[in-house]
Formats: C-alpha cells, structure tokens, sequence
C-alpha cells in the first residue's frame, strides 16, 4: 500500500529552481511538496555562484542579511588571461542591483539556507530521500507523481507538478517532450587544490598552449576546471596523471607543487558539458524549469541563475491561479513565453564564446593564442565590461518576485506535515 498524499503543487528536485520555487510557493500560500531524492544536499562541486540577481531576490525576500551572514567569499570582477595577456572581462560594481558581486557559496549552505526559510511556512514541506519515479496521467493531463520514499513507495496529486530536477530528468521523456540538443566542444574536468593566504584573491580564466583553466577561490580552496576537448577524457587520462598534471602547471606555475594533492582519477570529476533545451516545457498539469527545461553551456556560470530567474517567473504565474483553482495550461505556457527568450538568447552568446574562444583555445594545441577581438575591445574600452557583468550576474530578463506574501502563516514550526488522505 502506498502513501497517499495531496497538495496543490508539486515540484521534483531540490536544486536551486526547485527549492526556490517550493519557497516562493509556500511564501504566497500554495501547499506545496518539494521531492529530492539525495537524504542531503552535499554533493560534489555543482557551481556555487551565487549572482547579483539572486542575491536581489534575496533582498526582496528580506532574507538577504541573513543570507550573507553565511560564509562566502565576494567576487567583483572576472578576469581570464590569454596567451600571457591578462583582461578585466566583466566589472560587476556598476550594476543596479543591491549586491554588486557574485558570491562564492558552497551549494548546499545556498540550498540548507532556503530550506530553512522555506520550512517557515506551514504550507512547504520538503520531502528528502524521496525519488520521483513516475508521473500519473488521468484523462490527458498530468494529476501527480508516484515517487520512492524512505518509508515505501508515496503517490502525489497535485493541481501542478514542476520538473525542476536537473538535466537528466527522465519526467521529460515520460511526458513525451522533445528535447533540442545544441552540442559543445568541450568537456570539464574538476578538481580542488589547496589556497594559500598570498594567492591572488580573485576567479580567473586562463587559455594557453591548446588548453583552458578556470580557477575559483573557494576560500580555503581553489576549485580548478580543466577545459578538455568533448569526448578526450580517455586520451587525457590514458597519458597518466603526470602529463595531467604538467599541462596545468604549465599554465599555473604557482600551483605545481600543489598538483601532488590530485592522488588518483577519483580525485577528478568530469562534468559533461551539453546545451539543449525541451521545445516545449509544459503538459497539462506539467511544467519544468532550470537544466530540466534547458541545459546550460558551464560558459559565463549562469545556470543556477536561470534556474533561479525561472522559479521567480514560474512562481509569479502560477501562484494566485493555483490557490484559486483556476490554473490552466494557458498560464503553463505564459511561464515558457515569459523564460524561453532569454534562455536561447542566453545559449545563442554561450554558443558564440564557445566558438570563438574556446573551440579556437583548445584547437592550438602548442600555440600562444592571439587575444580574441571582443577581449581586444575590453582592454582598449573598459565602460564595456559592463555588458558581460550584466550579462552573466543580472541576466537578460531580471525577474522580479510579484506574488505577496500572504500574511499571517508564517510561522517557527519546522516540517510541517502535508495532508496525507
Ligand atoms: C560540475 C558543475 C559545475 C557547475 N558550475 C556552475 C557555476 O559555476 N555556476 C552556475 O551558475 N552553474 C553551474 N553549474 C550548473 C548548475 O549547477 C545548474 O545549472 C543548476 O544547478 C540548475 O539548477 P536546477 O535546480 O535546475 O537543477 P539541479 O541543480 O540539477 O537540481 C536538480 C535536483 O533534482 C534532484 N533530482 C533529480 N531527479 C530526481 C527525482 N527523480 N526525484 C527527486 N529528485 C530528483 C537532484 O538530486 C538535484 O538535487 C555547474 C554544474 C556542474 C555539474
């Protein structure tokens, strides 16, 4: 016998789109679920970028002070150095928004911060360790999901379910959604290197000799990406990891000492870079946001951004229809209207870096790379880093939070049961 449970909306993965949609939810007085199927939410370096626009969704929340409270380390600008140039590519202290940087933020104080807040709320519960393994259609349209949970197996109906669980979710295919493949080039391979108290303080690309390093100061830490040309994880690793380490120590020769710490391939994680997008990102009774809707190129960092401006949207739209039961496929539609542009806009300029940088980089092998014409500009022009700074911690639509809080259920209450029938 299964668990039965109902509620108004329910959303399937407790990543940054999910769990703020599941706050914002709660906050404007849906019943909502959120579904996450890890027992917590540390997992392994997934982008801990936390941008200027989602620290302003904080701000707008009242949650920002606290926020910031939680340790992390404040980036103003971002810098890449090619072929021995070094160029300010995004200056983010003119931007209009409260917090003129990115914060560096492991993902799980991000996500534990929200939960917190959203646990607040007598209508949110969070529901870990729990996998949604199936959507449950009646009559043409998608009325909840069957889902694993610690105690067996739990059936959800809802008015809505969001599919906000990343860029392998299989609800997509099950709701038989077509998904747009764009490609990459390349491939990430990420590791951590210890930080020393004199390192330069700042996040730094590096494109030299065929290769391209992404180093972000994780505070104690430097988190490294290692650029390699999609599909040559094996070629990479057959050279061993003495050819692994000398090639970035050719590039930092600061770090080569600190290589030794990279012991053996576990230490080494690869994150397969890929584009794409669902054509269409709703059914009846079906949505999905973030990479579930649309994954993004690692270019920029900006895919917890979108997830989050896309749960902002998608809350924005759905909330007041769903309290008073007149929720329709219409609004569904509104949300992809409101969201695709910016994301294919967004991917179309991933794309274009991708072609002209990267691809490039990673083709001359021995070469010192020219500095590309738009970095070129840059240098020569530096009112234009503000266009990349707006690009990557605003985005190209900024979503502002419309739904209000409804007043007076808020509450200290931790875990507040949904109602089980
Ligand atoms: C190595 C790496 C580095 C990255 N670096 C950056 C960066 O620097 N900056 C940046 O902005 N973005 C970065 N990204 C991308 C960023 O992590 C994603 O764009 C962002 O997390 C998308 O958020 P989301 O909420 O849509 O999905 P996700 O963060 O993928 O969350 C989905 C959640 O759903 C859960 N889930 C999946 N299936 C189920 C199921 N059936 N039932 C229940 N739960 C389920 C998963 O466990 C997960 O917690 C990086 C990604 C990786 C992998």
């Amino acid at each position: 016998m299964s668990e039965k449970v109902s509620v108004e909306c329910c959303v399937v993965g407790g990543g940054p789109g999910g769990m703020l949609l599941g706050l914002l939810l709660a906050r404007a007085g849906v019943q909502v679920v959120v579904l996450e199927k890890h027992a917590d939410f540390l997992r392994d370096f997934r982008g801990d970028t936390v941008h200027p626009s989602t620290l302003e969704v904080m701000h707008q929340l009242g949650l920002l002070e606290g926020f910031l409270k939680l340790p992390h380390r404040r980036v103003y600008e971002l810098r890449v150095r090619v072929g021995g140039t070094e160029v300010t590519v995004a200056d983010f202290s003119h931007l209009p928004t409260k917090c003129r940087f990115i914060a560096f933020m492991p993902q799980w104080d991000f996500l534990n911060f929200i939960a917190t807040e959203a646990r607040r709320y007598p209508s949110f519960t969070l529901r870990m360790r729990t996998e949604a393994t199936g959507l449950i259609q009646e009559a043409g349209a998608f009325v909840g999901v069957r889902a694993q949970g610690t105690d067996g197996p739990v059936e959800i109906r809802a008015s809505l379910v969001v599919g906000a669980n990343g860029r392998q979710s299989e609800l997509r295919e099950e709701a038989g959604l077509e998904i747009e493949s764009l490609g990459a080039p390349m491939d990430v391979m990420w590791f951590r290197l210890s930080r020393l108290p004199d390192d330069a303080p700042q996040a730094m690309g590096t494109f030299d000799r065929g290769r391209i390093l992404i180093l972000l100061d994780r505070g104690e830490h430097w988190q490294v990406g290692y650029v390699i040309p999609k599909g040559s994880l094996e070629q990479v690793r057959g050279a061993g990891l003495d050819a692994f380490r000398e090639s970035i120590a050719r590039l930092e020769p600061f770090a080569r000492e600190r290589l030794r710490e990279i012991q053996s391939w576990e230490d080494v994680k690869l994150l397969t870079v890929r584009i794409d997008r669902l054509r269409q990102w709703y059914r009846p009774g079906l949505l999905f946001i973030g990479d579930a809707a649309h994954a993004m190129s690692p270019v920029g960092g900006v895919g917890i951004n979108l997830a989050v401006q896309d749960a902002v949207a998608a809350s924005n739209i759905v909330a007041e229809p769903i309290r008073q039961g007149r929720l329709t496929t219409d609004h569904l539609r509104s949300v992809q209207r409101r969201r695709e542009l910016p994301t294919r806009m967004t991917q179309r300029l991933q794309i274009l870096m991708q072609d002209q940088i990267v691809r490039p980089t990673l083709a001359a092998r021995e070469g010192r790379p020219r500095l590309p014409a738009a970095f070129r500009l840059l240098v020569h022009v530096p009112l234009l880093r503000r266009v990349p700074a707006w690009l990557i911690g605003v985005g190209l639509r900024y979503e502002r939070v419309r739904t209000p809080a409804v007043v007076g259920i808020r509450t200290e209450e931790v875990g507040v049961p949904v109602t089980i029938e």
